[in-house]
């Protein structure tokens, strides 16, 4: 097992996994910016070391900065946690060929999964339903108009190396595929340094049903049911919950097959998630998410496996300690994120210091927060701040339980999302379960 883990991020996720460390006796170095300089989670870690300025093309993703710390700190593994460095496989390559043990799937899985259309072809492949598209890149305008005339409109431009919900275009015709294909691929090229493009039909208002799978070394994969994250703005996901109330049984079980057989085609190892569309009984398979997910925190709650350290585990080359019939699911659970946002601003970011705070608790609440009071959030990173995440025996406990931890939870100083949480918790589709991905742009533009 190892004896010191390197954290190579920030924030929440730097917490949740020093609280692992913690649990399982081993010893975390997390590393940190100068805007990060005093932030409240460095000092809950072993060490803590400086590498480098606010901007993270020189800090948090600096892999050189990175490794040079880690050989400092003398670990034996990396833990990426989501974004920054966490699906790079160079930064993985680089963390083998130094010796120590990157916390994820093998650099070979990662690329296969990193890159979108080589990872529709896998699903293919394993027999994976997908949403109908090109076969890969489209390099010409002539050959994306061809795509769509076979798939039909509205078509969605989607890039390759994407991610975040950024970079995605939606065409209506002829006209406006060949105007945003150009934008999109000089979007793509500035966001992830790489132009190319893919098509896919667009679904109107699916829902965006994913699976948690977790596989050992030894070939050995389990998927840990579904989380429902259609609750999102501009593609990106606010609120997600478990069981998805779209899915029946017999859904629920082929979708989880289906994330278990791409797991086995790309020998998957680590946590991983893999997403679909849902549109009535019918399911899409959309991408592969190659590490550990902001919403983790609802599986864990609904099965009671802590994913954080069972990555760990895996990595340290120990077999999966559960077969999938092991696996149980218990009553409901729901996640929301709280950002540093102002919802009458556009929910542009609203960084500075949180004057006063107060999180919820009780039965059934579990708050995953770097915040407090007096700190201040810098402006530099992503803007969520928090995470609520409750569990009830139905899913109309677990309502009633956010409602009220949303109303217990007090965030002075900085504009936050809570108010549009509140707001989403009593509405009468969402209440019944009733709501696709377009939901929350719906209710925004009323
Ligand atoms: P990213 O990696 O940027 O997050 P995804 O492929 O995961 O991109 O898609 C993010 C979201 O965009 C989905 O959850 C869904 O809401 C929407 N989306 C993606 N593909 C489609 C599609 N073909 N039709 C309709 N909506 C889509």
């Amino acid at each position: 097992m190892f004896k010191r883990i390197l954290i190579a991020n920030r924030g929440e996720i730097a917490l949740r996994v020093i609280r692992a460390c913690r649990e399982l006796d081993i010893e975390s170095v997390v590393v940190y910016s100068k805007a990060d300089a005093g932030a409240p989670w460095l000092g809950l870690a072993d060490d803590a070391i400086c590498i480098g300025p606010a901007p993270s093309a020189q800090s948090y993703l600096s892999i050189p900065n990175i490794i040079s710390a880690a050989e400092i700190a003398n670990v034996d593994a990396i833990h990426p946690g989501y974004g920054f460095l966490s699906e790079n496989e160079h930064f993985a390559e680089v963390c083998r060929s130094s010796n120590i043990e990157f916390i994820g799937p093998s650099v070979d899985a990662i690329h296969r999964m990193g890159n979108k259309s080589e990872a529709k072809a896998a699903a293919k492949k394993a027999g994976v339903p997908l949403v109908e598209g090109s076969d890969g890149p489209v390099a010409s305008e002539a050959q994306a108009l061809e795509v769509a005339r076979r798939i039909g409109y509205p078509v969605l431009i989607k890039a390759v190396s994407g991610g975040g919900g950024r970079g995605m275009r939606v065409a209506h015709n002829d006209i406006s595929l060949v105007n945003s294909m150009m934008s999109a691929q000089a979007e793509a090229d500035a966001a992830f340094g790489d132009p190319s493009v893919y098509l896919e039909r667009y679904l109107e208002g699916p829902r965006h049903v994913e699976i948690q799978i977790l596989g050992d070394r030894r070939g050995e994969v389990v998927h840990l049911g579904e989380r429902d994250c259609s609750i999102q703005r501009r593609h990106q996901k606010v609120i997600e919950e478990s069981p998805s109330p779209a899915l029946n049984p017999d859904l629920r079980k082929k979708m989880g097959r289906a994330a278990v057989r791409l797991a086995k085609e790309v020998g998957y190892h680590g946590a991983g998630t893999v997403e679909f569309l849902v549109q009535g009984k019918e399911f899409f398979f959309i991408e592969v998410n190659a590490r550990i997910q902001v919403e983790h925190p609802v599986t864990e709650t609904l099965t009671d496996i802590d994913l954080v350290k069972s990555q760990i585990l895996v990595a340290a080359g120990e077999p999966l300690p559960f077969k999938q019939d092991d696996v149980e699911f218990r009553g409901h659970a729901m996640e929301c994120r709280i950002n540093a946002e102002d919802p009458d601003r556009g929910f542009a970011p609203s960084p500075g210091r949180i004057e006063a705070y107060a999180a919820p608790g009780g039965l059934g609440v579990r708050v995953d927060s770097h915040a407090r009071a007096g700190y201040r959030i810098p402006p530099n990173y992503d803007s969520m701040i928090g995470k609520l995440i409750v569990h009830g025996t139905t899913r109309d406990e677990a309502i009633r339980r956010m409602r009220r931890a949303l109303d217990e939870y007090v965030i002075d100083g900085i504009k936050t999302t809570l108010p549009l949480l509140r707001r989403v918790l009593r509405n009468s589709y969402f209440v019944a379960g009733d709501y696709s991905t377009r939901f929350l742009d719906q209710l925004l533009a009323t």
